[in-house]
């Protein structure tokens, strides 16, 4: 046997044992002839001595090990002088009988202990040597968890975990495709799915009623923060329900997840905003609601004063922010220089601070009156000692503008605290979103979600406005200002999923070729069907996100 128990394993009620432990050299010192060893696994690390009078051969082997050297030693568990709290096998030590190289290491690029004094890029080039450090390893962990508290769960509810292939063709979900050029037929090229969608709905088609998968997705798109170009989703689907099945069945999930996984209790029933109030009000359709300071449309109350600004654009809004009065003409100047940033891409700001003596001192003091303010201010919410903000424009954008400003300040004054999960479902999507740029609608969500029942005559409807209007049993799960997951009640009738594709601009022919597959499976009684998928590192459906309109265009 190369160990009889690994590096995090032993405690004091091991103390006499003779133990073998095989690992990685974290560290070696010598203290008054004595050496220690940090003996490092996945499990732990423990503590190994050789003393000063053991064998001339073992004191030297002990002296030779470099950082990272993997060797095998055997001893005797002795309860420690002088214990370590901190480690869980920080009551004992292993007394070091024989040691035997079992490889040894050049000295590694950077330090393998939790802070590093790797960068990102040496780190990533190193990545194994990356992956022996614990916060590494506590990420992976976790993973590992939640996969299977996800199988666990799914599996009581009923859901069967079925694979899909990925070597397909497109599956379009908003993003570009990867390809891969087929051997076989020159010239021709699989897509890599940017999610199952297509193949969970033909599984419900062929009556499997509740689908999962753990699986890998695949979208061209460009890197952000919050995007990768490959990812893994949870994703489901299931048969003959209404989108409170859905959203019931994946609130459990997630309560689960935090409760087994984090020990962490989140509300029941978890709130649920509509898509219309998270922008109205958030700015946002994945809102953080860790904190308030919501949006406020002040726009009839600024208009007419003589402003031109605010009177020849159709939305002004403003956020409170909290004690922030004082803040100098510096810090405003500095803020509305970041307002102007092309990732916010403000034309510029309007702030009113109102004095904790009731004074009322704003940058547009030549256009309206300390009581004019002071309306702005009660319709906004905000106290004395408050900092009122303004922005003005096209509506969604502009609300779009203030939630990126609310979420900055937000960060800025320590409202988004890490320890705090606040989940919630966004509901009511609209089902389309116009773009001026190619004149056209594209799905909010995909093109196979369904219209809500009682909105078909507008879904009908030829004209523009009444499109607009329509809205789609589809769902976000959001937490913390990230979405988490999304998904829909899809479209079972061939012939509303044509008239979709015609709405999208998608001609018959067209249609017919790319997804003719699914539309003839709906002609083999296509039961009812809805789903979701989750995961952190996907497309958001964020209306105004202009990646995600050019990248449509290739839907
Ligand atoms: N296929 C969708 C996505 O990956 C999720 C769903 O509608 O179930 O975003």
């Amino acid at each position: 046997m190369y160990r009889t128990h690994t590096c995090g394993e032993l405690r004091i009620g091991n103390a006499g044992q003779k133990v073998t432990l095989a690992g990685w050299v974290q560290r070696s010192r010598r203290l008054g002839g004595m050496t220690f060893i940090d003996l490092r696994d996945r499990y732990g690390i423990t503590q190994l001595v050789v003393e000063a009078d053991a064998e001339p051969a073992l004191v030297e082997a002990a002296t030779s090990l470099g950082r990272e050297y993997v060797i095998q030693v055997t001893g005797e568990v002795l309860e420690r002088q002088s214990k370590n709290p901190k480690m869980p096998t920080g009551e004992i030590e292993i007394k070091v009988a024989s040691i035997n190289i079992l490889n040894k290491s050049v000295t590694p690029p950077f330090t393998i202990e939790d802070e590093t004094d790797g960068g990102e890029d040496i780190r990533a080039k190193y990545r194994y040597l990356d992956l022996r450090r614990a916060p590494l390893r506590r990420a992976l962990e976790l993973r590992h968890r939640v996969a299977h508290e996800v199988r666990n769960y799914l599996d009581s509810k009923g859901f069967m975990e079925i694979e899909t292939p990925y070597l397909i063709k497109s599956t379009p979900e908003g993003a570009r495709d990867f390809v891969v050029p087929s051997r076989m037929n020159p010239g021709q090229f699989y897509a890599l799915p940017q999610s199952p969608q297509t193949f969970k709905q033909l599984l419900m088609v062929a009556g499997y009623d509740r689908y999962f998968q753990i699986v890998r997705c695949f979208r061209d798109e460009d890197l952000r923060a919050d995007r990768q170009p490959e990812f893994t989703q949870i994703d489901c689907e299931m048969s003959f329900v209404e989108q409170e099945d859905v959203l019931q069945t994946f609130e459990g999930m997630m309560r689960t997840l935090f409760k087994n996984v984090l020990n962490v209790e989140v509300p029941d029933p978890l709130p649920r905003m509509s898509w219309y109030d998270a922008m109205d009000f958030y700015g946002s359709d994945k809102p953080d609601i860790r904190f308030d300071m919501k949006l406020h449309e002040v726009t009839a109350l600024v208009q007419g004063h003589g402003f031109g600004v605010f009177d020849s654009v159709p939305y002004v809004g403003a956020i409170a922010v909290p004690g922030a009065a004082e803040w100098s003409r510096k810090e405003l100047d500095a803020l509305t220089e970041w307002v102007k940033r092309p990732q916010v891409g403000a034309k510029g700001l309007v702030y009113v601070k109102l004095g904790g003596d009731g004074s009322v001192k704003s940058s547009v003091d030549k256009f309206y009156s300390p009581e004019d303010l002071k309306a702005v201010a009660d319709a906004c919410g905000a106290a004395a000692g408050d900092l009122l903000l303004i922005l003005c424009g096209e509506k969604r954008k502009t609300q779009t503008q203030l939630g990126v400003l609310r979420l900055e300040l937000g960060g800025r004054l320590g409202f988004r605290d890490p320890k705090v999960f606040a989940p919630l479902w966004i509901v009511d999507f609209p089902l389309l979103e116009w773009d001026d740029e190619t004149q056209r609608f594209y799905a909010m969500h995909h093109p196979f979600t369904a219209p809500k029942p009682e909105h078909l005559d507008l879904f009908y409807s030829d004209r523009k406005e009444d499109l607009e209007k329509v809205c789609a049993n589809a769902y976000d799960f959001v937490l913390n200002g990230n979405e988490l997951g999304g998904g829909s009640i899809r479209i079972h009738d061939a012939a509303m999923q044509k008239r979709m594709f015609e709405v999208l601009g998608i001609g018959e022919e067209e249609a017919d070729y790319k997804f003719g597959f699914i539309i003839n499976a709906f002609k083999f009684g296509a039961p009812p069907h809805g789903g979701l998928a989750s995961s952190a590192g996907r497309t958001p459906s964020v209306t105004t996100s202009h990646s995600r309109r050019t990248t449509r265009a290739a839907t």
